[in-house]
């Protein structure tokens, strides 16, 4: 397939400042940098869209988004497909669907991760499917997810995961279509928590040690 894993960030990459951008003032002192810029994001977003686009357009496609993080990343992308669809001779024909995977408390994961809601997803069976997540760390998540997901037999399973940290991979999974590799650190913003918090942020930013504290349970 495509030589594409994704804008790699490099381990010494220090971020950019947060005077340099806007952010939520609920939020001073709780981070240390700016990591990825929502902009950067969004133009990434763009181009993972025409990839997709490339690969399954013409298709009917089912895709599946993976709660709560993913959801930012996947009405983004979903968003960018539907401009190539109606801007172009190839259109991804799409119905989008939920599921909630939990297995975080405070920045480490835990042993038991348990899917939420959407237990049944027979409408998968005989379906392209597009599972969209907002990151993989371990890949253990994904692992259960495919494993869960191959069970109903869709015809074809590929994954975009905007971030893919770069941490010993474990699992053996990795997602077909990447928008970023990064260091091993806890990242927060656009929809990625840190017990909850930070959602309502727009960059992708990492946390500091106080906000680590300040929000932890
Ligand atoms: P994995 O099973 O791949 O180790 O972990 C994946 C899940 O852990 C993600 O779906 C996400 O919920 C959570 N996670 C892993 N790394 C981070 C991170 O840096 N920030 C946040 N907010 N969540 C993370």
């Amino acid at each position: 397939g495509r030589q594409d894993g994704g804008i790699v960030i490099n381990d010494d990459w220090p971020g950019y400042s947060l005077d340099l951008f806007n952010y939520p003032k609920h939020y001073s002192g709780d981070l240390e940098c700016v990591y990825i810029p929502h902009g950067v994001i969004m133009d990434r977003t763009e181009r993972l869209a025409r990839n997709i686009m490339d690969d399954l357009g013409d298709h009917d496609t089912v895709v599946l988004c993976v709660l709560k993080a993913g959801y930012q990343f996947c009405a983004d992308l979903v968003e960018r497909i539907k401009t190539l669809s109606r801007n172009s001779d190839h259109t991804l024909p799409m119905s989008v669907n939920f599921i909630r995977l939990k297995s975080y408390v405070n920045d480490q994961s835990t042993e038991d991760l348990h899917i939420v809601g959407a237990e049944d997803l027979s409408f998968l069976t005989g379906k392209n499917v597009l599972i969209v997540e907002a990151i993989v760390d371990t890949g253990k998540t994904m692992k259960t997810l495919l494993k869960h997901v191959e069970a109903f037999r869709p015809k074809m399973i590929k994954v975009a995961g905007l971030l893919v940290k770069r941490v010993p991979n474990t699992s053996g999974c990795f997602p077909d279509y990447v928008g970023f590799e990064i260091p091993n650190h806890f990242v927060v913003g656009y929809a990625l928590d840190y017990n909850e918090y930070f959602r309502d942020l727009n960059h992708i930013c990492v946390i500091s040690e106080s906000g680590k504290q300040k929000y932890k349970i």
